[in-house]
């Protein structure tokens, strides 16, 4: 198991993923979960599943049941809330770059 501290980094980075995400087209869970993996971050349902639940509980996201061939599935979009959060976030993180590379 990762350490306490790199895990909520990591974590936290998969939150503006998924802010980003949704933002551009609603997704499902299995469909995160692959593109989290492609990024390199292993992430299991029992972990992305609460995390979703929590964003839409804070309203970051909403949860939508959409028939794809006669089969429901639960999609994800970002809300105005979370698109206003993801362009706070993507703000300080033009600034620490900013920061980085005048190292
Ligand atoms: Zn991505």
């Amino acid at each position: 198991m990762k350490e306490q501290i790199t895990r909520k980094i990591f974590n936290g980075l998969i939150y503006i993923h998924i802010l980003h995400h949704g933002k551009v087209e609603p997704f499902y869970g299995s469909w995160m979960i692959e593109e989290l993996k492609e990024h390199g971050y292993s992430v299991s349902p029992g972990t992305l599943y609460p995390i979703l639940k929590s964003m839409v509980e804070e309203e970051l996201i909403e949860k939508e049941d959409i028939n794809v061939n006669g089969r429901i599935r639960k999609y994800y979009k970002t809300t105005n809330k979370g698109d206003k959060l993801l362009q706070e976030l993507k703000n300080n993180l033009k600034e620490i770059f900013n920061d980085m590379s005048m190292k």
